[in-house]
């Protein structure tokens, strides 16, 4: 599946929301923000020598789809949701082969994404072991692994608010 598809799915989950389950949602992306930020001041050494060493040669001649997933494209929009249309005009150059990434500013970088609000494996991947920056690393995943079980679990809440007025009728 590409990345229209898990646009599409990002979308639909956060419209699909209750008021109380967007909070929750929302608490968990401030985390993650506040993760990234972490990382991202303390990995600047290593994010120069990106910049200076290969000019992000990791945005270069990849599969997004591979790199990005539905939960990246839906942490991005709930935290900034002005940038649907822009993320959409982007989508529409999707490739199945290798390319630069759909998400460079007009085709050539900075990336399109504000600071902070990078796809996880663009800000936990580096192309050595860092063990500097290890648990702000872990932060990241951490927060990314919550939102993906806040969804994968939603039914099940969701059935058991459903159930409880039931059960307390049924009581004596
Ligand atoms: S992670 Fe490594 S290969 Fe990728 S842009 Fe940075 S220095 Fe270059
Ligand atoms: S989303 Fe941004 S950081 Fe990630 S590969 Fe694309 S241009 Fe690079």
């Amino acid at each position: 599946m590409g990345l229209n598809h898990s646009f599409k799915t990002a979308r639909k989950k956060i419209v699909a929301l209750d008021a109380d389950e967007r909070e929750v949602v929302m608490a968990i992306c401030r985390d993650i923000y506040q993760a990234q930020v972490r990382l991202t001041e303390n990995a600047r050494p290593i994010l120069e020598r990106c910049m200076s060493n290969c000019r992000g040669l990791c945005c270069r001649n990849i599969h997004p789809a591979d790199i990005i997933t539905e939960w990246d494209l839906l942490y991005i929009l709930v935290m900034a949701p002005q940038m649907e249309e822009a993320m959409a005009a982007c989508l529409k150059r999707e490739r199945f082969f290798p390319s630069d990434c759909i998400f460079l500013e007009n085709g050539t970088g900075p990336c399109l994404f504000p600071d902070n609000l990078r796809p996880e494996r663009c800000i936990i991947s580096f192309c050595r072991v860092e063990p500097s920056v290890e648990k702000e690393i872990g932060r990241v995943m951490g927060g990314f692994s919550r939102l993906i079980r806040f969804f994968l679990f939603r039914p099940l809440r969701r059935l058991s608010r459903w159930l409880r007025p039931l059960n307390s009728a049924r009581e004596p």
